[in-house]
């Protein structure tokens, strides 16, 4: 089973990934946990990373399609995955569609956890003050909140017309308690 999940930061598709694994044991490919890891090891990928995520901005999309393809071709990707921050432009839609043709493997669902902006801007306060400063992500402030959510409407949303006139794309509140969430997720995916 192959999902994907849209929304914008702080909709919770972090939080309902790690219930699908839990649930259904398919892996979670954040890409944003990936571009961490890589500022964490320092390389250049991780350098140049640092700078696009402490601005809010995105990373090229050719490079995020590169890693993309890398990380499905794993083994542990066979019993499925759960795309979580890709695609983010329309390009990364059409190359992911591309790589799953090429690849033989199927998209089952693709579902938009829906917040509006005041809800995400309190949500991202509040984490900011419940966690301890070293750990938390340095793009986790008002600032470049600001930036994330004007590129989730300009870059990101035209995404999801993109899989709505192929019939794709299936919405849940995600302003709901996180286990109401999870259970319209289940509720689509149990629909098949
Ligand atoms: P996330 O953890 O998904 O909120 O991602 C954190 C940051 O990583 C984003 O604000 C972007 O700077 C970068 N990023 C993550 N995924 C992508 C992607 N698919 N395309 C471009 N940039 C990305």
């Amino acid at each position: 089973m192959n999902i994907i999940l849209l929304g914008p930061p702080g909709a919770g598709k972090g939080t309902q990934a790690k219930v699908l694994v839990n649930d259904h044991g398919v892996v979670q490919l954040s890409t944003g946990d990936m571009l961490r890891s890589a500022v964490a090891s320092g390389s250049e990928l991780g350098q140049e990373a640092k700078a696009v995520m402490d601005a809010g901005k995105l990373m090229p999309d050719n490079i995020m399609i590169e890693i993309i393809s890398a990380r499905i071709a794993e083994p542990d990707c066979a019993n499925g995955f759960i795309l979580d921050g890709f695609p983010r432009t329309t390009a990364q839609a059409e190359a992911l569609d591309k790589m799953l043709e090429q690849k033989g493997l199927p998209l089952d669902h693709v579902i938009e956890i829906s917040v509006n902006d005041p809800v995400l801007i309190d949500r991202i306060k509040a984490r900011v003050a419940e966690t301890p400063e070293a750990e938390r992500r340095d793009d986790d402030n008002a600032e470049t909140l600001k930036h994330r959510l004007d590129v989730y409407h300009e870059q990101t949303a035209p995404i999801l017309p993109y899989y709505e006139t192929r019939g794709m794309l299936k919405k849940v509140d995600g302003m709901q308690p996180i286990a109401d969430v999870s259970k319209q997720i289940g509720a689509i995916i149990s629909a098949g």
